[in-house]
């Protein structure tokens, strides 16, 4: 058996690699610098801890969010590995006691955020220690192209500057080839592997539809063939996520609202009760995302359009990650169209609103298209496949009548 395996076994407990894990677990041990898109839940976490493990050195991983690197330690924590972390949240003492133990070799992974890069004296101190290699994690963060654009994640264009050994693992889950290139280029990645999933979502039903006044009544009709089963609701507001959770409590659903206003004891408890089960939906804003890690959610609804196709596919991709036939329900309004150009700017002129209406634009062209759905988001992240034939609206409902009400939803954009 070899190293890898081995480890994967004993130390996390699998019996397997799931697909592409092992190809980027051996990539990273052969120190290539490797980009990995593929699918939250996915599991790429362990291709860069697994190696960590192998290897003599410290791995340092970059990630955008506190609760993302706070989770990961803990979990890491509970198969004996040896983690932690380098915030702005904690204190000077505290920072000083984790570079203490990295000195002393006592750790295999250190997590930072990435505005750490932009002092000196950090990347003086990281130049100190066996580094095994670099991971980004949410890698299209980099890219003003992404979805999810973070000014700090610019500074780890230093990474090859300071360290020109050390190799990198990218890692994310949705990028359109043109953030492909942007993270290569930003990064400098040298001559890396590109492990990239295919994009179909094969166990997924994708429906779409125009949301009419009584956007709630059309929404009870799609729930009544899911009793008792898990989903998540999407709103754009956070006000409609509370209203929209007692609603549903009036029918007998058992609902919770989730946005990022709500104390954190209360998120914390919603996403408990839904792991657990407790209650069965969800009504969020999209807030609720990363880090879900919950198999048997069996749909997601979005009762507004998204803002991009990026956010609407990781939303609807964390229904059916057991691979159990899951639905999905896209309701939408050229009222949508317009909010969220009211929270885009009314007039884009800055190269930021400029993308953010180009990305409106392709959602807005998605939800009103005759193509087949699952086509249509392969296209969008440049990946060929055939219509799907049974499993979206389009496929399996043919030709709508309402063309002309698309007309108006593009004129919006234009
Ligand atoms: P991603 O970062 O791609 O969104 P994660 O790394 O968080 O996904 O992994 C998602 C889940 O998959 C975790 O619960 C993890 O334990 C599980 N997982 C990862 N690899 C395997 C495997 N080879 N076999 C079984 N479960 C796995
Ligand atoms: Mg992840
Ligand atoms: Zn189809």
């Amino acid at each position: 058996m070899t190293e890898p395996y081995r480890i994967l076994q004993s130390v996390f407990g699998h019996h397997s690699f799931r697909a592409y894990q092992e190809e980027a677990v051996n990539a990273i041990l052969a120190q290539k610098d490797i980009m990995m898109i593929l699918p939250t839940g996915a599991g790429k976490s362990l291709c860069y801890q697994l190696p960590s493990l192998v290897m003599e050195g410290i791995s340092v991983v970059i990630s955008p969010l506190l609760a993302l690197m706070h989770d990961q330690i803990t979990a890491l924590s509970t198969f004996g590995i040896k983690a932690s972390m380098i915030s702005s949240m904690q204190s000077p003492s505290e920072i000083q006691e984790t570079m203490q133990a990295c000195r002393k070799g006592e750790l295999k992974l250190l997590y930072v955020a990435p505005e750490r890069l932009k002092g000196e004296s950090f990347l003086n101190f990281l130049q100190t220690l066996p580094l095994n290699f670099f991971v980004i994690d949410e890698a299209h963060c980099v890219s003003e192209w992404g979805h999810e654009f973070r000014e700090d994640y610019r500074q780890l264009f230093r990474l090859k500057l300071y360290f020109p050994q050390t190799p990198i693992a990218a890692f994310t889950a949705t990028a359109t080839k043109i953030v492909e290139h942007d993270i290569l280029h930003q990064l400098s990645l040298s001559n890396p592997l590109i492990i990239r999933a295919k994009v179909e979502r094969d166990n997924l039903v994708i429906k779409a539809d125009y949301r009419n006044a009584n956007g709630r009544e059309q929404l009870l009709a799609f729930l009544s063939g899911f009793e008792k089963e898990s989903g998540i609701i999407y709103t754009l507001s956070r006000k409609d996520t509370e209203s929209l959770a007692l609603f549903l409590g009036t029918h007998k659903i058992l609902a919770r609202a989730y946005h990022a206003g709500l104390p954190t004891e209360e998120k914390n408890e919603t996403f408990r009760a839904f792991l657990n089960d407790e209650i069965q939906v969800v009504v969020a804003t999209i807030a609720f995302g990363m880090g879900i890690d919950k198999s048997n959610i069996r749909f997601v609804v979005h009762m507004s359009l998204p803002k991009t196709i990026e956010n609407y596919y990781q939303e609807i991709g964390r229904a059916g990650r057991d691979g159990l036939p899951s639905s999905t329900l896209l309701l939408f309004s050229n009222s949508d169209i317009v909010e969220h150009k009211r929270r885009i700017g009314e007039q884009p002129t800055s190269e930021y609103q400029k993308v953010a209406y180009e990305k409106l634009e392709a959602m807005a062209k998605f939800a009103t298209s005759q193509v087949c759905r699952h086509q249509q988001i392969a296209n969008y992240f440049d990946d060929t496949i055939n219509p799907c034939v049974t499993r979206c609206d389009n496929c399996v409902d043919g030709e709508k009548e309402s063309v002309d009400i698309s007309h108006e939803a593009l004129k919006l954009l234009s």
